[in-house]
């Protein structure tokens, strides 16, 4: 009977373990050498508020702070971090029932506990992870160290804030970003020069950076990231465009680098992958394809595109992106042009994916995306479900919905491909 349970428990760790997928074994075989985070505790003594991870051995640290929004920001090699990244967001772990307070995420979460309102971990680069606490009220680093744990195995990284006046935060502020962080030290992938077109895959979110947490514990990040790699290796497959991806692995790309490197690449179609949670609602629902624009086609949509914007201030980035917005005629037109592209393949894909019934009540919406504003390549944003939806939950951790839907993404690519190519290219451009 006890072998039977342990049998049983053994089969759904593994189930589990599928379910997280490609991320999943890659992070294992990440950790392997890799210093791990096992625990974290959260402690207040008077105006001190104490964050404190246990770790298999001792790290080199860094940490600065941030302003509008306020954060601190830590700094470390590469950690794994063997902890539910719902504690640092006050969501309790994955249980059923209790819904509400689960898919929270960010909206409407209560402050954790003295000045840190919530924190994330992961990876920001390779191979550097980092810790970003939000404050709740101006801080200045007060102790930061890692050390060895007293008559014990392991070590343990100390993060001591200590309450201080406004002005005092925003001058320890001002003197970081002068010594500006790091944002991503990855190269831009490079191409060899191909006759196709060539198609990139985005998949959002990454490494500290986790997006949207469903009830049961599935994270967006990893779900958009096992469906970017299907979509990848179907259109490969089906050879008519060559296909590159932003991310590879579980790890933060700021959204301006998601950007710089479609354009790198010479782009000629930008599709960024996302499963959000809206709102506790879980009766909306359904996929929805996103297009860039300066107004918001409807309130929803300006939500959505405020929550993705904010993947930099998660990340521990100074939220003030190079605008980059030239003003000339050629660069209007050549907008302009990129616009009505990324009109055409968003009806395209929602055709397609009307076949798998599974659309929001307005399936195509528009608003200010950064990751969706290259001047010159088609873009969209395609959100393929809502994780606070149990129907759209099911479907997204359901190979046979994941490899259904991709084949129909990867139909809508080749199709719009080859309309281009074939005579509607005029009719767009004409306008
Ligand atoms: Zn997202």
């Amino acid at each position: 009977m006890v072998a039977l349970a342990s049998r049983l428990i053994r089969i759904f760790a593994l189930a589990l373990s599928m379910l997280g997928g490609i991320a999943g074994s890659l992070d294992l075989a990440r950790a392997q050498g890799v210093p791990v985070a096992s625990a974290v505790d959260l402690q207040t003594a008077g105006e001190l508020t104490r964050l404190v991870f246990d770790l298999s051995e001792p790290v080199s640290v860094s940490g600065h702070v941030l302003a509008a929004p306020d954060r601190v920001v830590v700094d470390l090699p590469e950690v794994s971090f063997k902890i539910d990244p719902g504690k640092g967001q006050g969501v309790a772990p994955a249980k059923t029932g209790n819904r509400r307070n689960q898919i929270g995420q960010m909206q409407g979460a209560k402050p954790l506990l003295g000045a840190v309102a919530a924190y994330r971990f992961g990876l920001v680069a390779a191979a550097k992870s980092r810790i970003v606490i939000d404050l709740t009220h101006p801080v200045r680093i007060h102790r930061l160290l890692s050390e060895p744990q007293q008559g014990g195995k392991g070590a343990r990284l100390v993060i001591e804030l200590a309450k201080i006046e406004r002005s005092q935060f925003l001058a320890e502020a001002a003197k970081s970003a002068q010594s500006k962080p790091l944002m991503s030290s990855q190269p831009t992938p490079t191409v060899e020069p191909s006759a196709l077109p060539v198609v990139v895959l985005d998949a959002g979110h990454g490494g500290i950076d986790t997006g949207a947490n469903a009830p049961n514990g599935v994270l967006e990040k990893d779900i958009v990231f096992d469906f970017t790699r299907n979509l990848a290796a179907r259109l490969e497959m089906g050879g008519k465009v060559k296909v590159i991806l932003t991310r590879d692995t579980d790890v933060f790309v700021a959204l301006g680098e998601r950007v710089r490197r479609a354009r790198a690449v010479g782009a000629a179609l930008f599709i960024s992958v996302h499963a959000d949670t809206l709102s506790n609602d879980g009766s909306v629902s359904g996929a929805t394809v996103y297009t860039v624009s300066d107004r918001a086609s409807d309130a929803e949509a300006a939500r959505v595109a405020e929550k993705e914007n904010q993947s930099d201030i998660l990340g521990g980035l100074d939220g003030s992106e190079d605008q980059g917005d030239v003003s000339d005629i050629l660069f209007d037109l050549t907008r302009r042009e990129t616009r009505a592209y990324s009109h055409v393949f968003a009806r395209t894909l929602v055709g397609y994916w009307q076949d798998i019934g599974s659309l929001n009540k307005n399936p195509h919406r528009s608003a200010g995306f950064r990751v969706l504003k290259a001047p010159d390549v088609p873009s969209v944003l395609l959100e393929l479900g809502y994780l606070s939806s149990r129907n759209d939950l099911a479907s997204l951790t359901a190979p046979q919905w994941r490899d259904k839907a991709t084949d129909r993404v990867a139909r809508a690519v080749e199709g719009f491909f080859m309309e281009r190519t074939g005579g509607v290219t005029k009719a767009v451009t004409d306008r």
